[in-house]
């Protein structure tokens, strides 16, 4: 059963919980806001159903809701935000306006995200830089959940990749995927709700194909694209983990303790200002020749357009009983 609630309530109630934990409130705000744009945009794998997770990784001691984040320049286009164990969407509320700053000084910029614990949509950090009308490119680990190519085991982590490109009035071109079949999240949702997904998603932990959740939760998601939805999972692996100087999805295992919050681990995200790099010759019209081109396609949408559009009519959504009841919960317990 599931119950109508509005995304102002589902801010406060995930705010609330977070303070309970001993969040300090402009971290916990960082961490509802996440929450609630992800339910508005009709992400429901990244919205109040990871509540429970933050809570428990706070309570154990995994995640640090207390840090602060220390920003430091590693060379003129390279920012660092080491978060100290501390909650991804606050650290990167502090750290992407200081990429904006070096992308635009530089003509490309990176930010190296170290020690952040991350759970959350990775729209919300290269939208900022389409805002700011500039290319954006964000990529993480998480622990292993996809099988390389060909393997029965669970290695890579579902490893999301999103990208923004500013449009000039409309919203920004934005795609924003896990690299699995599946997003971890939608799967443990399905097992939730007894759903069988579409064949092609996972693995049992024999590594025979199956639609039930449950047995993928217990083996492994298949990468998307097969083996070359693996090789850009794999590059993923690379580039926000060993190259930040941050375990990969498989080191990550090694040192978490299984509480079902998200581990701290590393993120780049890479800002490229269009107009530096195209010389200021006409960048935007060349694009958008491309884009009204595509969107005149019968039966094609961009990417982004169906989240720009929720985004602008909605207020309420439906939330699982249950997940609803646990909720509350948590966040009475500060009320
Ligand atoms: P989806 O498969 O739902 O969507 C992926 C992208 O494809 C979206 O940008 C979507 O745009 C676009 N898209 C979907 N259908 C079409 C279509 N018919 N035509 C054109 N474009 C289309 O996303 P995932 O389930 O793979 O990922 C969900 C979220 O999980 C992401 O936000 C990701 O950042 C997050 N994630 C976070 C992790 C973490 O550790 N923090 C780990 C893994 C994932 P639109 O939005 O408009 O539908």
């Amino acid at each position: 059963m599931k119950q109508q609630v509005s995304i102002v309530e589902l801010f406060n109630l995930s705010k609330a919980a977070l303070m309970a934990v001993g969040t300090p409130e402009p971290a916990a705000v960082s961490v509802a806001r996440s929450i609630g744009s992800a339910e508005r945009d009709g992400s429901a794998s990244h919205g109040i159903f990871r509540l429970p997770g933050y809570v428990a990784s706070i309570k154990s001691g995994k995640v640090d809701p207390t840090a602060d984040p220390e920003i430091s320049v590693l060379s003129a286009g390279t920012i660092c935000c080491d978060a100290k164990r501390g909650l991804a969407p606050y650290a990167l509320e502090r750290a992407i306006p200081r990429l904006i700053e070096a992308t635009n000084a530089n003509g490309i910029a990176a930010l190296v995200l170290r020690n952040s614990a991350h759970f959350s949509a990775l729209w919300q950090e290269v939208e900022a830089l389409s805002d700011a009308g500039l290319v954006g490119l964000a990529c993480t680990t998480y622990l292993p959940a996809v099988a390389p190519f060909g393997a029965r085991q669970k290695l890579f982590g579902t490893n999301p990749l999103a990208f923004a490109w500013p449009r000039p009035g409309a919203p920004p071109l934005v795609f924003d995927m896990a690299t699995a079949a599946r997003a971890l999240g939608d799967v443990q949702l399905a097992a939730q709700r007894g759903e069988t997904l579409p064949a092609g998603i996972g693995q049992d932990k024999f590594g025979v194909p199956t639609t039930n959740p449950d047995e993928i939760l217990a083996g492994s998601l298949l990468p998307f694209g097969g083996y070359k939805g693996a090789a850009i999972s794999l590059m993923i692996e690379l580039l926000a983990g060993a190259l930040l100087g941050q375990r990969t999805s498989l080191g990550t295992a090694s040192a978490d303790n299984a509480d079902g919050g998200p581990p701290p681990r590393g993120e780049l995200v890479i800002g490229i200002n269009p107009e530096v790099f195209s010389s200021g010759s006409g960048w935007q019209e060349e694009a958008e020749k491309l884009l009204a081109t595509l969107e005149a396609l019968p039966g094609v949408r961009l990417p982004g357009a169906c989240r720009h559009a929720r985004r602008a009519e909605t207020e309420h959504v439906l939330v699982d009983e249950r997940l609803l009841e646990k909720v509350r919960q948590l966040a009475a317990v500060s009320a």
